[in-house]
């Protein structure tokens, strides 16, 4: 079985094929750094997580691309505001959500920002000026000219034909029934972040970056470009509009898209009081391997309605198999083996394997382990487990978990370093009583201070004292006094 992808450009599910030998080249639009991140956003950037972790237990090299879109309307608008510069305002939301996504298991892709690619878009314009597919206005903005590209339309499935010549639009977000001429390039306003570039001053559009950047790192046409639904229209189309005319090539081949996340069945939004960073729900006391085992749990093609009972029992799910695992690590079992068990554990590994091809089917993925442990736990009350037992069934566990990414018990330091922020950032008033007693409850253990201080050397060696800082004022929250002695690095308890 290979496997079977939903592509938003045929409508279908169809086999997942890449245009070079076993790898890889996927690009996912990344987060504008406005503001913390929020569990939709999360939501979609763990399912990319999954399918990356996925295609690399399959067999591909995966090169994985994201960007971090640090200039956009509403980060000039806020940074104006706050009277400081864009890089001040968004260095806060970018490493925030470094921090975020490391505390819910994602794997680091290759960032790419986009004011560090600022003279490349502005040389792509020009490229686009030069063909007749861009123009330039009065006030030195440049738009891409829809109407040269007769396919506009052709990934969100709309029908633009009747559409007006020359009608443009400059914000980057806007009404999904229009078909604009959208801006490529913004002249500056007085007051707003601009560059000098080979076009004239002023900032790049939002769509702009990601075709720009997506290319230079992955090629003129790589295999999967990955986002939101609500990317469709117009992100996306305008993203195959400026790239596809320019270089008469396919841009990317499949279109992967995550459902959006409701909120106890609403949309979430501040107004309504159900939104939520991932940094609320830890500050409520819930645990990150609770929240991606969560997020994970519904395929990502269908609406995931998040509720604090899902959550609650999220919790429960993981704390099952972390138990499973630490009764198999610990078991001491009679020599031989169990037929039953060894069949059992093989048939969990293709039962996961077939229902994550199945368009990446977790749910089904979870399921089938749930039914492993359920069964040897059984077996393990009835004294039915043998010693090679064990090692096949945690070899299902380990596959299930290097996509999961949920057995590592490192909830605790995580939730730690979120109550420091939220007391560094004044929002005490947030941390509930639950969390309280969670990070008060359990101390780092001898063999975690030690697996601390190594990186903190480690770190130090390197120059990189920012981390080593952090290192050691997290092993003081813990109550750890560390001392540098002439035999080398000591620590002991409070
Ligand atoms: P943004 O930072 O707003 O550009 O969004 C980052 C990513 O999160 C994009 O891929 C969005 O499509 C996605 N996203 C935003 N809101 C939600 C939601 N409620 N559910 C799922 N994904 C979302
Ligand atoms: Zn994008």
């Amino acid at each position: 079985m290979a496997l079977r992808l939903y592509n938003t450009m045929s409508s279908q599910v169809e086999e997942f094929r890449t245009l070079r030998d076993k790898e890889v080249r996927m690009y996912a639009c990344g987060p504008t750094v406005y503001d913390y991140g929020h569990i939709g956003n999360f939501r979609t950037f763990i399912a990319v997580d999954m399918l990356q972790r996925f295609l690399r237990q399959s067999g591909y090299t995966v090169r994985y691309v994201m960007n971090i879109t640090d200039v956009d309307d509403k980060i000039i608008r806020n940074a104006v505001r706050d009277g400081i510069s864009v890089q001040q305002y968004t260095a806060k939301y970018e490493k925030a959500f470094l921090e975020d996504a490391a505390m819910v298991g994602i794997e680091r892709p290759t960032l790419v920002r986009a004011t560090e690619h600022i003279d490349e878009m502005a040389d792509f314009v020009a490229s686009l000026v030069e063909k007749g597919l861009a123009y330039r206005t009065d006030d030195g903005s440049y738009y891409f000219r829809i109407a040269k590209f007769p396919q506009y339309g052709k990934l969100s499935k709309r029908d633009f034909s009747g559409m007006l010549d020359g009608a443009r639009v400059d914000v980057d977000e806007y009404d999904k029934d229009s078909a604009r001429d959208f801006a490529l390039w913004k002249a500056p306003k007085p007051g707003e972040a601009f560059w000098e570039s080979s076009i004239g001053p002023g900032r790049p559009g939002w769509h702009l970056e990601c075709s720009v950047m997506s290319m230079q790192e992955l090629g003129e046409s790589f295999d999967l470009h990955a986002g939101g639904e609500d990317l469709i229209f117009p992100h996306h189309e305008n993203e195959i509009a400026q790239s596809e005319s320019l270089t008469g090539k396919m841009f990317a081949r499949f279109w992967f898209h995550v459902r959006f996340l409701l909120v106890e069945g609403e949309k979430m939004s501040k107004s309504l009081g159900n939104f939520y960073t991932l940094r609320d729900l830890v500050l409520k006391g819930h645990r990150p391997s609770s929240i991606r085992y969560l997020l994970a749990s519904v395929p990502y093609r269908n609406q995931f309605n998040f509720t604090f009972d899902g959550l609650k029992q999220a919790a429960v799910s993981v704390e099952r198999l972390r138990n499973f695992r630490q009764r198999l690590s610990a078991g001491n079992f009679p020599p031989g083996s169990n037929p039953g068990m060894q069949t059992l554990a093989g048939e969990t590994i293709d039962r996961i394997r077939v229902s994550l091809d199945d368009d990446l089917n977790t749910a089904q993925a979870q399921a089938a382990i749930f039914e492993m442990v359920r069964s040897a736990n059984s077996a393990l009350d009835l004294g039915q487990i043998k010693k090679d037992d064990a090692v096949p069934l945690l070899a299902g566990l380990e596959k299930f978990d290097e996509i999961f990414a949920v057995l590592k018990d490192d909830d605790l330091p995580k939730m730690r370093s979120t109550l420091d922020w939220a007391r560094t950032e004044g929002r005490e008033k947030e941390i509930s009583p639950e969390l309280m007693e969670i990070a008060g409850s359990a101390r780092l253990s001898d063999e975690e201070v030690n697996r601390k201080l190594a990186e903190m050397e480690a770190a130090r060696k390197a120059r990189n004292f920012q981390l080593s800082d952090a290192i050691r004022a997290e092993t003081l929250t813990a109550g750890i006094i560390v001392e540098n002695t002439k035999d080398g690095v000591r620590w002991r308890r409070k």
